[in-house]
């Protein structure tokens, strides 16, 4: 069975469709969205999910979170014997997202549509292949997921509104990332006309800011960074994360500072108020930094705010008024957020799985997708005598319809020249320096000849899931040559992978029937560091009481104590 998988920064879902239509597949929580952490328990057990995410305050140091920022990089994080790649931690979450699906659904799923931010490279994208081969996954098809949150609007207006045109605009702010495409519906067709992003843009960068000011004015009134201390830190970011959450429905809100200390108690906290007026002043400069994605998508696309109907929300961070205010004032029209935030992604990789398998519900749906950056090499100019160098001169400008294959012919620079060096970047910069490396390759065997009279063919072939091949053909010998981006640095090797698979079979998993249990006692456990007084008490008597009961295997003790501790923990959770 294929299912469709959100792989997202801060949280992943998995979706399927049944019936026509996109549904969300509960985890083994019963939750529709498992979040994208991996916790190594104190007897190397590997956890992943829910359990993960709450042991990030209690247990930093060995809790692993937003590894989708790394994916693409050989920064590797690992604690006692275990160190992982980011490629690896994935695979843990993919590898618990099939297993939940699987329980779920009561079938075997062998292959699945994966999404990627739009501005996920070339290397981000394979190592992101190589996180599902790793997970024992087959990857039927990566899209991006603005692409795929425009699918599932795409769907819900045809079926809503048939036989009506409509240009949409899709903002999607998640916990890393922001993407902006816009797209056309014509009968059935959905067409991507342009994609642009930030990769470096995303919810995360809110709380960021929020750390920030108020470990400066926790300084200046105790004199101490509460930055400065791993579990501080951690806790102060737990905090503001839920106080920006709870400024998209507050005007104020109160954030306890936690003070450094040795032992995870440390001292009595400090309460800092922040307004939301105050929060948007800080934010400011991240609001910013939206507008030129936006402004490039339209571009591209060649239209006009004006020319929009509907401008549509994803991703959880467009939940900030402060972000849903912008989208208004630069469309004048407030934007539309039928499809829950979090979900579209994934409901939207759920119809991919359907087209390709041909469902016949979706018999006049056609969907196009376009290149979100552009791909070229890097030449030497010649300007008379002088010779400028690094120029990059792009194959496959953005905003080609996918899949594409250019070809571009080059000629050689100098008399006798028998090899030529091709360097393959990423970007939209005219120098290569500021663009993304993706390899090289030196082709040799030209024959040798005055200066511009052999030539080069170079053809770049771009698929559907946004994968480069580079073809070089000696134009006078027809010799061809297949340059494999393989070989950069943060890209995995096929040995690496193997051996990659290899160890995540020998892991020990924290048991998948325990964790409903485990999952309830972590996030109580967080929550107690943070409570004081009688709150702390109440919590600390659940939790002990929940503990006994486990001891004692007796399964309905277990259930109402598990009940009453989550109650508890709901209780005191604001
Ligand atoms: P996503 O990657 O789409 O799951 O988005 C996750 C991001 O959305 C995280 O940075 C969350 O903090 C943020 N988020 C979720 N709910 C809210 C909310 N109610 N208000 C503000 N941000 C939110």
């Amino acid at each position: 069975m294929r299912i469709g998988i959100d792989l997202g920064t801060t949280y992943s879902l998995v979706g399927v469709m049944r019936d026509g239509r996109a549904e969300i597949v509960p985890n083994a929580l019963g939750e529709r969205q498992t979040p994208s952490a991996v916790s190594i328990d104190d007897d190397g057990t590997i956890l992943v999910g829910a359990a993960a995410r709450a042991r990030a305050l209690t247990h930093p140091e060995r809790t692993f979170r937003n590894f989708k920022r790394d994916m693409g990089t050989d920064r590797e994080v690992g604690h006692g014997g275990h160190r992982f790649r980011p490629e690896e931690l994935s695979a843990l979450v993919l590898r618990q997202l099939v297993r939940d699906a699987e329980a779920a659904l009561g079938r075997p799923i062998d292959e699945a549509v994966v999404t990627v931010p739009a501005y996920f490279g070339e290397l981000q994208r394979r190592a992101t292949r190589d996180a599902c081969e790793i997970a024992g996954l087959h990857v039927e098809r990566l899209i991006n997921e603005p692409t795929a949150a425009a699918l599932a609007y795409g769907l819900h207006q045809r079926d809503h509104h048939p036989g009506r045109e409509s240009r949409i605009a899709v903002l999607d702010l998640g916990g890393g990332t922001f993407d902006v495409s816009v797209l056309e519906i014509i009968e059935g067709v959905i067409e991507i006309q342009a994609s642009a992003g930030d990769a470096s843009l995303g919810g995360e960068d809110f709380v960021a800011l929020m750390v920030d000011a108020l470990s400066e004015r926790a300084k200046a009134q105790w004199g101490f960074d509460p930055r400065s201390m791993i579990h501080a830190r951690a806790r102060l970011w737990e905090a503001c994360e839920r106080a920006k959450c709870r400024l998209s429905s507050d005007e104020r809100v109160e954030v306890e500072v936690p003070r450094p200390g040795p032992r995870l108690e440390g001292g009595e906290p400090l309460l800092l108020s922040l307004s939301r007026p105050e929060a948007q002043a800080l934010w400011e400069p991240i609001l910013q930094r939206m507008h030129p994605p936006i402004r490039r998508a339209l571009r591209d696309a060649g239209v006009s705010p004006d020319d929009v109907d509907e401008v549509v929300l994803v991703g959880g961070a467009t939940r900030m008024p402060a972000v849903a205010d912008l989208a208004q004032a630069l469309f004048g029209r407030p934007a539309l957020r039928t499809i829950s935030p979090d979900e579209a992604v994934a409901q939207g990789a759920a119809v991919q799985v359907a087209l390709k398998a041909g469902d016949e519900q979706l018999d006049d749906v056609v969907a196009t997708d376009v290149a979100p950056f552009s791909l070229g090499v890097s030449t030497v100019e010649s300007h008379g005598r002088r010779r400028l160098d690094d120029v990059f001169s792009p194959i496959l400008e953005r905003g080609t319809v996918l899949p594409a294959s250019r070809v571009e012919r080059f000629v050689t620079a100098a008399d006798g020249q028998t090899k030529i060096r091709v360097e393959v970047f990423q970007g939209e910069h005219s120098l290569c320096r500021d663009n993304i490396k993706l390899g090289e390759y030196t082709l040799q065997g030209i024959p040798s000849g005055t200066s511009g009279e052999e030539a080069i063919d170079v053809r770049f072939t771009y698929d559907l899931n946004g994968i480069l091949e580079v073809d070089m053909t000696i134009v006078s010998t027809g010799e061809t040559s297949t340059l494999v981006i393989e070989r950069a640095p943060g890209r995995m090797s096929a040995d690496q992978v193997e051996q990659a698979r290899q160890v995540l079979r020998t892991l020990k998993f924290h048991p998948r029937e325990a964790l409903p249990n485990t999952t309830a006692l972590a996030r109580a456990e967080s929550l107690y560091t943070e409570l004081r007084g009688p709150a702390r008490e109440l919590l600390g008597t659940a939790m002990r009481a929940f503990r006994l009961a486990l001891e004692e295997q007796e399964p309905e003790v277990i259930e109402r104590c598990r009940g009453e501790l989550l109650a508890l923990v709901e209780r005191f959770k604001h």
